[in-house]
């Protein structure tokens, strides 16, 4: 079965988990903030709190935006359950804004319409959390110069973007126009530490707080504990209800490894990327538009004649992994209980309907696309 989606290791990234091996120190170590700054220095932005999962990412980043209870995030429903799960973590409730069938991201005019009618009843959002589906990133100016008249705070969710940049080619993670911005580091997103996240900002009290709750709630900050502890070398303090959300140093050897190989991965999957878009031309399927500034973490076509479950099923028979991103959060059975019902969203439900995600990863060779190519043509036509 050639995967949708699948890791890449090198004899480096191996060595180096090993070299964290036979160190003195499996967490806590110089890993973590090595990589930090490396994702700093890749990214551009100012500060980055590295934790286990790109999900306790959205957590802790929605916490130090202040989402409580009484408050509403709102994102989108063609994303993993993550990207709306961090607001009922906080004991908020969510909401979403449907897509634009032809980007897949956040609809700017949906946005625009519900934001005025959220107005009116005094139910303004306190965050909104942007997905880069796929890799390929939101309108950020266009998204930020809409909710900034309103006080919400941007977090842009870039598990899919890491390696991408904006149509001005400023790269995802800059946090030009957001507040904060979540990376993972999964084994199917850009590069990997096996499970692991990132949040970066550019704010120094939101990296501050990010680290807190990152870590029990916990700080040593001489500032914070103030002068009458500074003679007591033991002493830390709690702050917030925080969590053990923390990166351990053997995850981070690997992603900051893994790290020197991100411009190649995203650029193997780009030319992947050209050459299903040339070779599935006369195919009755839509493409994704070419976005050559996305980091194609994923290569979805829509059916636009063929039933999607048939064309599923025969392409598993025939060794093809392909996959369905994704089932609408709303749908989710535990989001329905919630109050959301089918047809409330439904550019995200008509896309989903008809979605198929194609394997696409940096080692696949020209043969295993070839065999794609070949199985959907003998499927479709
Ligand atoms: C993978 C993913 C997450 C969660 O990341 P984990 O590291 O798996 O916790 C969040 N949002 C989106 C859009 C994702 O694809």
């Amino acid at each position: 079965m050639i995967p949708y989606g699948k890791h890449t290791l090198f004899p480096d990234d191996i060595e180096a988990v090993k070299h964290v091996l036979e160190s003195s120190f499996l967490t806590q170590g110089d890993q973590v903030p090595r990589f930090e700054q490396a994702i700093c220095q890749y990214t551009g932005a100012e500060y980055a709190v590295a934790c286990n999962s790109g999900t306790s990412g959205l957590h802790i980043a929605c916490l130090a935006a202040g989402v409580s209870r009484g408050d509403t995030v709102w994102t989108v429903p063609n994303s993993f359950a993550a990207s709306a799960n961090c607001a009922l973590y906080c004991g908020a409730s969510v909401d979403f804004v449907d897509i634009d069938p032809a980007t897949r991201n956040i609809c700017i005019s949906a946005l625009t319409d519900k934001l005025h009618l959220a107005l009116a009843e005094n139910k303004i959002p306190k965050v909104i959390i942007a997905v880069h589906f796929a890799g390929s990133s939101c309108d950020m100016a266009a998204i930020s110069a809409i909710v900034e008249p309103y006080g919400i705070t941007l977090i842009e969710d870039a598990a899919h973007a890491l390696g991408g940049s904006d149509s001005d080619g400023n790269r995802v993670g800059l946090c030009k126009y957001s507040a904060m911005t979540v990376l993972s580091f999964h084994p199917v997103k850009s590069i990997t530490s096996a499970e692991g996240g990132m949040v970066l900002t550019n704010d120094e009290e939101t990296a501050r707080q990010l680290r807190r709750y990152a870590s029990h709630g916990i700080s040593r900050d001489p500032q914070l504990i103030g002068a009458e502890h500074a003679d007591e070398p033991w002493f830390y303090a709690q702050f917030e209800l925080g969590f053990n959300y923390r990166l351990s140093d053997l995850h981070a050897a690997l992603g900051l490894s893994q790290l020197k190989h991100l411009d190649d991965f995203v650029a193997r999957r780009l030319a992947l990327v050209r050459e299903y878009d040339k070779e599935l031309t006369d195919l009755p399927v839509i493409k994704p538009i070419l976005d050559e500034n996305s980091a194609w973490h994923l290569y979805m076509i829509e059916l636009n004649r063929h039933d999607r479950k048939t064309v599923f099923t025969q392409l598993r028979e025939r060794g093809i992994g392909v996959n369905v991103h994704y089932i609408p959060i709303h749908l989710h059975p535990y989001y329905q209980k919630l109050g959301f019902a089918p047809g409330q969203f439904p550019h995200a439900e008509h896309y989903y309907e008809r979605a198929l995600t194609l394997p696409l990863f940096p080692a696949m060779s020209a043969d295993n696309q070839q065999e794609v190519v070949k199985q959907l043509r003998e499927v479709l036509l």
